[in-house]
Parts: structure tokens; C-alpha cells; sequence
């Protein structure tokens, strides 16, 4: 009930590079703690999300959107599609980006039965669908980082192209770190006041971020 509307099913990933001083879940930083998501848990997260009181899913962490958890989320979340919004022939193309998401906005939204996913996030809506706005703040990051192996993975297209498809396919994408300096317990649904509570699909259907609540 605190990590989004309704009663949820809440799915924890393991695996986040942001490293945020003040983290409530360190523990999920390493993408190899915690248990193993297999075709059984998956069996049991959809048996879960079946039943008519549950409100949707979110996918939260460490970081959902951590290369390690890209391709696993993403199977989730088209799996998610398929059975609950006929969004079929939009997910198995293999080509389709951003451009082809926003195509099928109208769609989505059609098809939207009551079930929704909410994705909480490190990165921000701007690092996912306007990477190449980001190059300054990504050299940045480069300089003060000299892990270089570990910030070209995240900043690699391929991983780009996922997380697109990925929060395309959700609702509501908390987006960005937890900083501790701008805590504030009466937020809604997140931890800081640069964390924002966005709707995708009025974001993507209006070309700009179009928050959920504030
Ligand atoms: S993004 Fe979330 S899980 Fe990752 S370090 Fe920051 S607060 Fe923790």
C-alpha cells in the first residue's frame, strides 16, 4: 500500500549502482543478493497480480532499471501487457522505440484495464528518454567515477533502448536518487523532493512530463 495506489503486488531487484547516502535497502545494491527470480517465482507474482482486489504491480530495489535486471523487468512487464491489456503486437516488435511508444499511446491507454505497474527508479525520466541531454552530466559522472567498465554498461544504447520500452510500458515511474539532504517524510509515494511521481502515458502522449501527483 506504500509503494503506490491500491494494494500491490511489490517486487524488491537486486543490483543498484546509484549508491544514494541515506539508501533504506543497501542491502540490494549487490545484483547478486537476494532470490533468485525464477520461472516459479514468476509463476507466483502473475498468480498474485490475477486475483481481482490487486491493484497492479511495482517494481522497485535497488534499482529495477539496473543493467543486470533490464532484460529479466522487461520480460515482466510485456508478460504484464499481454495479460492484462492486449498490447501483444506492440511488445513482440522487436524494433519498436520510443518514437513507436508514443505511436501507440492511444492504444495503451485503450486497452488500460484497472491494473497498473509502477516502476521506482534511480535514473531519471530524462536520462531514459533524452540520453543525449545528458552527455555533459554522463562526462561528469565519467570524471568523478573512474569505474568507467561499470558506467559504460549503464550508459550503453542497447540498455537505453530497454529502459524506454520498459517505462513505456508502465503507468507511473518514480524517477531518480534518493537525496538525503531533500527528505521530506509528507511526500506521497517517494522519499526526496527531486524524486517525481510521473504519469507515462500523459508524458509520452504530451510530449512532457506530466506528474501524477505532487
Ligand atoms: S536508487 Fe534507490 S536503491 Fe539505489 S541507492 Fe538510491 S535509494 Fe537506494
Amino acid at each position: 500500500m506504500n509503494n503506490g495506489s491500491g494494494l500491490r503486488v511489490v517486487l524488491w531487484l537486486s543490483g543498484c549502482d546509484h549508491k544514494c547516502k541515506g539508501c533504506q535497502n543497501p542491502q540490494t545494491w549487490d545484483a547478486n543478493s537476494g532470490i533468485l527470480f525464477d520461472a516459479k517465482a514468476k509463476e507466483e507474482l502473475f498468480r498474485e497480480l490475477d486475483k481481482d482486489y490487486i491493484s497492479g504491480l511495482t517494481l522497485t530495489g535497488g534499482d529495477p532499471l539496473h543493467p543486470s535486471n533490464l532484460d529479466g523487468v522487461l520480460d515482466i512487464v510485456t508478460e504484464f501487457n499481454k495479460r492484462y491489456r492486449i498490447t501483444q503486437d506492440m511488445v513482440s516488435n522487436e524494433n519498436d522505440n520510443h518514437n513507436m511508444l508514443n505511436g501507440n499511446v492511444n492504444k495503451i491507454r485503450l486497452l488500460c484495464p484497472n491494473k497498473t505497474i509502477w516502476i521506482y527508479s534511480g535514473f531519471t525520466w530524462e536520462q531514459i528518454f533524452s540520453p543525449e541531454k545528458c552527455y555533459k552530466q554522463i562526462d561528469e559522472l565519467v570524471l568523478e567515477d573512474n569505474n568507467w567498465a561499470t558506467l559504460k554498461m549503464r550508459y550503453d544504447n542497447s540498455n537505453f533502448m530497454k529502459r524506454a520500452k520498459i517505462i513505456g510500458l508502465s503507468d507511473i515511474f518514480v524517477d531518480g536518487c534518493y537525496i538525503d539532504s531533500q527528505r521530506n517524510i509528507q511526500l506521497r509515494y517517494r522519499g526526496s523532493e527531486n524524486q517525481r511521481v510521473i504519469d507515462v502515458q500523459e508524458s509520452l502522449r504530451q510530449n512532457k512530463i506530466v506528474l501524477y501527483c505532487d
